[in-house]
């Protein structure tokens, strides 16, 4: 077991180990950029659309080996969405579900956004089709963390995924017990670095939120290397863990890609 001093020595940039980055947006990055994160060893990446459009860039992306695509409508789209559009975009969620396709986001609640009742009727559409499907959600809540883990309480949502998890400790343990993952961002704060300590590692992932918090899912690194710290494992150690957890939580089995199919 290596303490933070083998963590710190470790050269984050030239790991080979495997990594996973549970949320990126790969539709604002050039094939270029994704093919240099997944050489560098980010082998497991699930990009998020954000409004129609780019649900539909995103779905060209998945490859069912690498990329592996969530669609949703997140709050800063939500907030303009016109009178027929919400059934449309969910018209064509459900018609793009097929292999790669792993799930519903982003989606969620913004504090920021204003006009909450129409944010929450969009999210609480997409938590209902993402139930209806029986997928896993990505959920953004900046500034509404206990709206959005009331609302996943009340439609008794299982599987739900805070992307850039920003609560507190008693906010995690909430989240965790409703079953929700959590996961970090690349980017340090002692705030997040105290939620590591308390949640089960089980219960973690880690994100780039790539080309918006950071350059590249490469750097999903540097939120890798804070829960080894935390945990007070190795950095390889910690990566494992999160691939694994990424891929379970995803529903992609090693080397067999899951085919997400329709119900009826
Ligand atoms: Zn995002």
């Amino acid at each position: 077991m290596g303490g933070t001093k083998d963590v710190l020595k470790h050269d984050f940039q030239k790991t080979v180990v495997e990594l996973a980055d549970a949320h990126c947006h790969l539709d604002l990055m050039t094939a270029t950029q994704i093919g240099d994160a997944i050489n560098a060893s980010v082998k497991t990446l699930i990009t998020n659309g954000v409004d129609i459009k780019s649900d539909m860039e995103s779905v060209k992306l998945a490859d069912g080996k690498n990329v592996f695509v969530m669609l949703g409508l997140d709050p800063e789209h939500a907030v303009k969405l016109k009178e027929d559009e919400l059934e449309l975009a969910v018209g064509l969620i459900r018609g793009s579900i097929g292999p790669g396709v792993v799930g519903i986001g982003e989606i969620g609640l913004d504090g920021r956004e204003g006009n909450m009742p129409l944010q929450k009727k969009v999210f609480g559409r997409m938590l209902d089709l993402a139930l209806e499907l029986d997928l896993p959600v990505s959920i953004h809540s900046r500034g509404a963390l206990d709206e959005v883990l009331q609302m996943l309480e009340d439609k008794a949502v299982k599987k739900a995924h805070i992307h850039f998890f920003e609560g507190s400790v008693e906010q995690a343990k909430r989240a965790e017990r409703l079953g929700c993952m959590i996961s970090v961002p690349p980017l340090e704060s002692g705030r997040r670095r105290k939620v590591i300590k308390e949640v089960s590692i089980d219960n973690i992932m880690a994100e780039s939120d790539a080309p918006v918090a950071v350059k590249s899912p490469r750097d999903v690194t540097i939120a890798v290397g804070m829960i080894a710290e935390e945990k007070r494992i190795t950095f390889e150690q910690a990566a494992q863990a999160i691939v694994a957890n990424t891929k379970r939580y995803f529903g992609i089995e090693a080397g067999k890609p899951k085919l997400t199919l329709m119900r009826n």
